[in-house]
């Protein structure tokens, strides 16, 4: 059975940068729309030329991508000539494969927004696909407020989207712009509509007001279209856009889907899109959503010890679909509800051969619930859990130890008259028979301190030159009577592995010592560095 052709949209640089707090750079949307690029989508949408310089200058050239470069903007202002609207003039003046309109399909939005009638809103929507069309570009129309358009006046509604593709628009995309619509409602709908237009003219764009983008997104499909509009993590305002990244596994990975339809992802893409989902919170310097479908890193992660036992047997029986096809894995979590199973399912994950009755493994059990008690958070850090397990076991090689270290925090005033901070640091390290003195400032004690400790660790320096930390949390935390800190360190190396550590004191710095010796440490032991 031929499979269908079902095309993906991505708006994440013109829907998406609506978000609150998101703000790219031309530098950004240039990453962004690679990426996009490599994951497979067929139409990115980069901007609204003419909107704001950012958006000019990313249209003002050829961008070399495989996708349809899309340029956003809107019809032809009513009661002008297409050729007299400047906002229009840039517009297809971009340099773009294709060109997204958006144009009102509530009659009501006509007259009270727009102030003209409905009979020139068609008129504008004709004219500016046809002058879209005769620059030889590919034309969509998204049809704002289409669906509370549709229910209050669904012939005005249905005949803006007509008047698109009658004039030839390769695309009619019916938009759910406040989020409100509801999945039932947007299956029935989009059925009645493709009763007028070909499904596969037929796009969906929605919105996630109610949580429910995506299974609108799904229930559109369903109906018969076959344009799926969406944001990578699902990026917009207010709640976001359909989210692609929780679209596209769906599509690969559910039969219902895979067997009707072909997208443009490649299985070894899909295999990346964890890796791609965490890239894009990097770029916007914020935290990775733990719980988020399939790229979460908790997507695929149990703590109940009753379930553990039994995932070992057959972890395919726990899962939904195998995490590995989106780039991501399983996790078992060794938290104070743990029981034996997780811990030695835990303990296999990370390559560690253990007895089952081992009497080693009631110990590490007894120590990883009295660290947790203090504040440690083993489930968020693989890497100190396993440092952890392989000392309590005896199997962590003992590299250098750190004599003693000095951080200290001037404030003073500068030549310029400025209040300036410095940090300072000076650690004293022991690897074998050497002592290495270091010393570094930071921008912070903590930075200073990381920075002196990594300067010169003699005959690992080489080890550990790839070693990068990727992020760095804090949190205060009531621990009994007193109030503790804890910090999470993330790491990574020149393979891209990343790896979480751990520390917890009643002191900052010390907190940060002990999670930045594990990473340490922990980079020396998966680099197989000798003792
Ligand atoms: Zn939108």
């Amino acid at each position: 059975m031929p499979r269908e052709r079902l095309y993906l949209f991505d708006t994440t640089l013109r829907d998406g940068a609506q978000t609150n707090g998101v703000d790219f750079t031309l530098t950004d949307k240039l990453t962004i729309a690679r990426m996009l690029d490599e994951l497979g989508i067929d139409y990115v949408e980069a901007g609204y030329p003419g909107a704001n310089p950012i958006d000019t200058s990313f249209f003002a050239e050829r961008r070399p991508l495989r996708a349809r470069l899309t340029a956003f903007g809107m019809t032809r202002r009513p009661g002008r000539s297409t050729s007299n609207d400047p906002g229009l003039a840039a517009l297809l003046a971009a340099q773009a494969d294709a060109v997204c309109f958006v144009a009102k399909s509530w009659d009501y939005h006509v007259r009270v927004a727009l102030e003209t009638t409905e009979e020139e809103n068609l008129a504008s929507i004709r004219d500016s696909v046809r002058a879209a069309r005769a620059k030889g570009r590919e034309v969509l129309l998204d049809c704002e407020h289409f669906f509370d358009g549709y229910k209050a006046n669904p012939e005005y509604a249905l005949a803006c989207a007509k008047a698109a593709y009658d004039e030839g628009a390769r695309w009619v995309v019916l938009c759910d712009t406040n989020g409100g619509t509801l999945p039932h409602e947007v299956e029935r709908i989009v059925t009645e509509v493709c009763k007028t237009i070909p499904g596969d003219h037929v796009g969906i764009h929605a919105h996630n007001d109610t949580e429910q983008a995506v299974a609108n997104s799904f229930a559109a499909v369903r109906a018969g279209a076959r344009q799926i509009q969406g944001t990578l993590n699902g990026l917009g305002e207010r709640c976001g856009n359909a989210n692609l990244v929780s679209i596209i596994p769906t599509l690969k990975l559910k039969p219902e889907y895979a067997e009707k339809f072909e997208i443009g992802v490649s299985d070894a893409a899909l295999a990346h899109l964890a890796r791609l989902s965490h890239a894009l919170d990097d770029l916007l310097n914020r935290a990775a959503d733990r719980h988020a479908p399939y790229v979460g890193e908790s997507a695929f992660a149990t703590k109940a010890g009753i379930h553990a036992s039994a995932m070992m047997k057959d972890p395919a029986a726990y899962d939904h679909v195998a995490p590995e096809r989106v780039g991501n894995r399983r996790k078992i979590l060794v938290s104070d509800q743990s029981g034996r199973s997780n811990l030695l399912a835990e303990l296999e994950r990370v390559g560690f051969a253990v007895e089952k009755n081992d009497p080693r493994l009631g110990r590490l059990l007894e120590e990883v619930k009295e660290r947790e008690a203090i504040g440690y958070a083993y489930e968020a850090a693989d890497a100190s859990f396993e440092l952890l397990a392989r000392r309590l076991l005896g199997k962590v090689p003992h590299y250098f130890e750190v004599e003693k270290f000095d951080v200290n925090v001037e404030q003073r005033v500068n030549a310029k008259g400025e209040r300036v901070s410095v940090s300072q640091a000076v650690v004293k390290v022991k690897v074998g028979d050497d002592i290495m003195i270091s010393a570094a400032e930071g921008n912070g004690p903590v930075n200073a301190l990381d920075l002196a400790l990594r300067k010169d660790l003699g005959k690992y320096q080489s080890y550990i030159t790839g070693l990068e930390l990727t992020d760095y949390r804090v949190r205060i935390l009531n621990a009994g009577t007193e109030a503790v800190t804890r910090v999470l360190i993330e790491s990574a190396d020149e393979s891209g592995e990343h790896w979480t550590t751990v520390g917890v004191s009643a002191n900052i710095i010390d907190a940060s010592f002990q999670a930045l010796m594990d990473s340490i440490v922990y980079k020396l032991m998966k680099s197989n560095a000798p003792a």
